[in-house]
């Protein structure tokens, strides 16, 4: 199963071309590291697939389907994506939660189970009536996860969504993280300059630079370039 195929897609922005993958696909339940330096077009790849920008040339396919045939809304369904700065809303944490299911008019009973599980996959079922502003940093991240992934999508981008946290809390976090990703075979783009991150979290890295995929393997055989 192919999750996320890109064929020649070029994208530009202020008329410089930013982003030229000729080939991309991830595979179903794939943990993918978005690794190189700043201004290569990771968070534009990303922000691509989650169809937040247009591209001007080339096929994207998300769940085996061409988005510019199929259109967004099925997509959108299956994918979720979290940036650096998570935004909660005034309320409590289970009210953020919450929020996506009541979007998508969930019943109240599944409401309160998805919620509930989607707290427990993060350790956060002791926050749920805490305010969310009262959240330390690496709370908010957990919370910001659980929310993410309360409607079950399959497809998660993250765009360094662990940057400012200390070493031990994002180590922490991205253990939860994986685990729940490989028991309900979600695929995660993980947008990353951590190398510590990458070698813990992705079974793969894609590495860019200048809008162009320059590297593709596994962690491994990736970081021991120079
Ligand atoms: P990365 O995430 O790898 O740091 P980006 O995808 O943010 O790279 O940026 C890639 C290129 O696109 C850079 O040259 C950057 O200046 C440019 N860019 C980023 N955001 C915008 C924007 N909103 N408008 C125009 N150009 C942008
Ligand atoms: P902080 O920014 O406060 O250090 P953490 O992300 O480290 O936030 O932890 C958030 C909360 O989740 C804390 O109350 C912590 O005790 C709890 N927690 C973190 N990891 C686990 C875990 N693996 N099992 C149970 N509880 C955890």
């Amino acid at each position: 199963h192919t999750i996320v195929e890109l064929t020649g897609i070029k994208v530009y922005r202020n008329r410089q071309l930013t982003l030229n993958i000729e080939q991309l696909s991830v595979a179903a339940g794939e943990l993918v590291a978005v690794a190189g330096p700043n201004g290569a077009g990771k968070s534009t790849l990303l922000q691509v697939i989650n169809m937040l920008l247009p591209y001007q040339q080339g096929v994207l396919k998300l769940f085996g389907r061409d988005i510019s045939q199929t259109g967004r809304e099925d997509a959108r369904c299956n994918s979720s994506m979290m940036f650096q700065e998570t935004l909660l809303v005034n309320g409590t944490v289970y009210d953020n939660v919450a929020l996506p299911l009541n979007f998508r008019n969930y019943t109240q009973t599944e409401i309160e189970e998805q919620v509930a599980a989607a707290l427990k996959n993060f350790h956060c079922q002791h926050l749920a009536e805490r305010q969310a502003k009262q959240l330390s940093g690496g709370e908010v991240q957990r919370v910001g996860l659980a929310r993410a992934l309360v409607y079950q999508p399959k497809l998660l981008l993250l765009d360094e969504p662990f940057a400012a946290l200390d070493t031990a809390t994002r180590t922490a976090i991205l253990g939860d993280l994986k685990q729940v990703a490989v028991a309900n075979r979600i695929t995660v783009l993980l947008v990353s300059h951590n190398f510590n991150d990458v070698l813990s979290f992705a079974d793969r890295v894609v590495v860019l630079a200048d809008g162009r995929m320059i590297q593709d393997d596994c962690p491994e055989v990736v970081l021991r370039r120079p």
